[in-house]
């Protein structure tokens, strides 16, 4: 099948700091970007990421955004108890840059989205204000995206109502009130705890990296009262997840020397599984959770009366252990953005691994379901493992590329884009007979 969508996503920063129209100029001519979106929620994070500093950005070496700001004007009447927070610096406020871009991107035929990222409400915020719809981990604690307990982040309980109410106002709100294609997401979703490293010599292995989901969420009220509805035995529950929370934390002498028994021996995930019912039973409890969210998260598309696509950004490389069960979350969507970015190891590995995630995704699609393939056009990418992994693309059966993301990208980087399609013939134009055929 051919590469047809040409995908880009585009920060609020980028376009008040190049300009909307330049941007595009540069995409399309470069890298044949057909599809533009704008992260139109987005969380706390220095940009670019993975670089210093901004390659290209004539205004600012980096920039650090607020935390979970909507860049879009929101519509009062989608939202109940919680409410999206807009930006208040200056140089961006009280401006709709989603219909900003998807005005510009349109006149030039352009498919158009919007992205809601990994957290949708403001940590600090929430924390103080409600701090009742948090993910909790088996101690108390509230969860955070990614970092350690000390950074003070904090995840909203998928099974919380308001927190449900709050996700379908977001998505409602993008299908109903802007011209947009599809609306993309990779919001976070249980919180997966950490392996805090131990002693590990070459890294955590798998039955380690399972035993630290018990160390993650929820365990919240929302989620007692979910489970208990469906007949899990939550003291049962919260029991043994306690003692397995304590095994990779090395929490109590008897936990540490039973972890340091289990790190000498020949333990496997599996058995870690089958030991452990009440465990298991609650990683299933939190993969229904998540199938339900993304039920949601159609219905709301849906409810706008306009054909307006689901598409999900893959952001784990082991999503299970977030909750998220490929096969049966990905009824729900119509398309999925593999956000795998190794290419920018610039390395053969790097490209196998990408490789190796499309083929995940692409067996869990049916084959009305678009796969698009993210590309990292950032450091370290190479034109080689860029145009290596457009190959992987079309090999794994994807529908089209997202690059990711042209803040960070440099324009050797872009133009391998451009290469990499022709050169792995990703496209119909490059399936021509040599000569013209005789008329019929
Ligand atoms: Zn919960």
């Amino acid at each position: 099948m051919p590469l047809n969508e040409i995908a880009a996503s585009l920060y609020p920063w980028d376009l008040a700091d190049e300009g909307i129209e330049h941007i595009l100029d540069v995409l399309s001519s470069r890298a044949e970007v057909n599809s533009a979106y704008l992260v139109g929620l987005m969380h706390k994070e220095k940009r670019p990421l993975h670089a210093r500093h901004y390659p290209h950005n004539p205004v600012r070496r980096y920039y650090v955004p607020e935390d979970s700001r909507v860049y879009w004007a929101p519509d009062p009447g989608k939202y109940q108890r919680i409410k999206p927070l807009t930006t208040e610096r200056e140089f961006l406020i009280g401006r709709d840059w989603l219909d900003e871009l998807t005005t510009a991107a349109r006149r030039r035929g352009m498919r158009t989205g919007c992205e809601i990222s990994h957290t949708i409400i403001d940590a600090q915020y929430a924390r103080e204000n409600l701090s009742d719809v948090l993910q909790r981990d088996v101690y108390g604690n509230i969860v955070g995206a990614f970092e350690a307990v000390e950074a003070q982040r904090a995840l909203p309980c998928l099974n919380h109502p308001d927190v449900q109410d709050y996700l379908y106002g977001l998505f409602a709100d993008v299908a109903a009130n802007h011209d947009v294609d599809y609306v993309q997401t990779c919001l976070v979703l249980f919180g997966a705890g950490r392996d805090d490293g131990g002693t590990h010599s070459f890294g955590p292995t798998s039955w380690q990296q399972l035993l630290a989901v018990a160390t993650g969420g929820c365990f919240c009220a929302a989620c007692k009262a979910k489970a208990t509805e469906e007949g899990l035995d939550w003291d049962a529950v919260v029991h043994q997840v306690t003692h397995l929370a304590n095994l990779s934390r090395r929490i109590g002498l008897e936990e540490l020397h039973e972890r340091q028994l289990l790190d000498e021996s020949n333990y496997t995930e599996s058995a870690l599984l089958v030991e452990n019912e009440a465990f298991t039973a609650w990683l299933q409890f939190r993969k229904r959770s998540v199938n339900r969210l993304f039920a949601l998260v159609r219905e709301a598309l849906a409810a706008s009366g306009r054909q307006v696509e689901f598409r999900y950004n893959t952001y784990m490389a082991s999503p299970e252990r977030a909750g998220l069960d490929f096969a049966s979350a990905f009824t729900y969507v119509d398309s999925v953005r593999e956000s795998d970015y190794s290419d920018q190891l610039g390395t053969a590995e790097g490209v196998a691994t990408k490789r190796a995630k499309l083929m995940k995704c692409r067996r869990a699609l049916r084959e009305d379901q678009q796969l698009i393939a993210a590309l990292g056009v950032r450091p370290n990418a190479t034109t080689q493992t860029l145009t290596d992994s457009v190959r992987a693309a079309v090999e794994a059966g994807a529908d089209g590329l997202s690059l990711g993301h042209y803040d960070g990208a440099t324009m050797e980087r872009l133009d391998a884009v451009k290469l990499g399609l022709h050169r792995w013939e990703g496209q119909q134009r490059d399936w021509q007979p040599l000569t013209e055929s005789p008329a019929e």
